[in-house]
């Protein structure tokens, strides 16, 4: 078992121009961190879950490239060159800025803040891959915001989500040691815990919440 890719190519919503490039098709992983970065085996093939047009610059999942989703990617080059221009694009790593304009470019979209948020902890994984602390931080406290306003505006269908996304927000507090807010929301995961198949993440949320009172980070 190994990480496979696959060439394809794709017509960019943005520009309209074709492009070929590298898309993760298989991964393979042993155990994960306590905010769900997997271990992967070999090189990290997080990259390769996104397309980039080489042209403009946009990025997205290789669903945002299908025809039936290109109304809800309309979004110009002069946009993509704005968020290019941001200062913390700057300041994030050519890997896990994939991921922080992805994030912009679905808060352009306005698509669900769920995914947005999932985009930034992803990049934040990327940065904690490269030993980056300093862009984690940036792209941890982007996800905690978009996992919040997801939660306040109930775009998560799923109620076993929304545990999951609490105890993330809790998560990402805890390694940002920030114990007070950790603590809030480790206890209001508990609270929305009432699946017996959620056991595990009752299990890991308060073992998470232990160490948020007892470890130094
Ligand atoms: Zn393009």
């Amino acid at each position: 078992m190994t990480t496979k890719y696959n060439n394809e190519t794709f017509i960019c919503p943005c520009c309209g121009k074709e492009f070929e490039t590298k898309i993760v098709t298989m991964i393979t992983h042993e155990g994960q961190d306590s905010d769900f970065l997997p271990h992967f085996v070999g090189e990290n093939p997080l990259p390769f879950y996104l397309a980039q047009c080489i042209y403009c610059n946009f990025i997205g999942y290789p669903e945002d490239y299908a025809p039936e989703n290109s109304q809800k990617t309309e979004i110009t080059p002069s946009q993509i060159k704005k968020i290019l221009n941001l200062p913390l694009s700057k300041k994030i790593p050519e890997i896990p800025l994939r991921f922080f304009i992805a994030g912009k470019i679905y808060e352009e979209l306005k698509r669900n803040p769920y995914f947005t948020a999932n985009l930034y902890l992803r990049g934040a994984w990327c940065c904690r891959i490269i030993d980056n602390r300093k862009a984690e931080i940036e792209l941890q406290q982007l996800a905690i915001r978009f996992f919040k306003i997801a939660l306040e505006k109930s775009t998560i269908s799923s109620p076993d989500t929304v545990s999951v996304v609490t105890y993330l927000i809790g998560e990402l507090y805890r390694r940002l040691e920030d114990r007070k807010s950790a603590r809030e929301w480790f206890e209001a995961t508990v609270e929305t815990i009432i699946d017996p198949e959620q056991q595990w993440l009752l299990e890991l949320t308060q073992k998470q919440a232990e160490l948020n009172e007892y470890l130094i980070n």
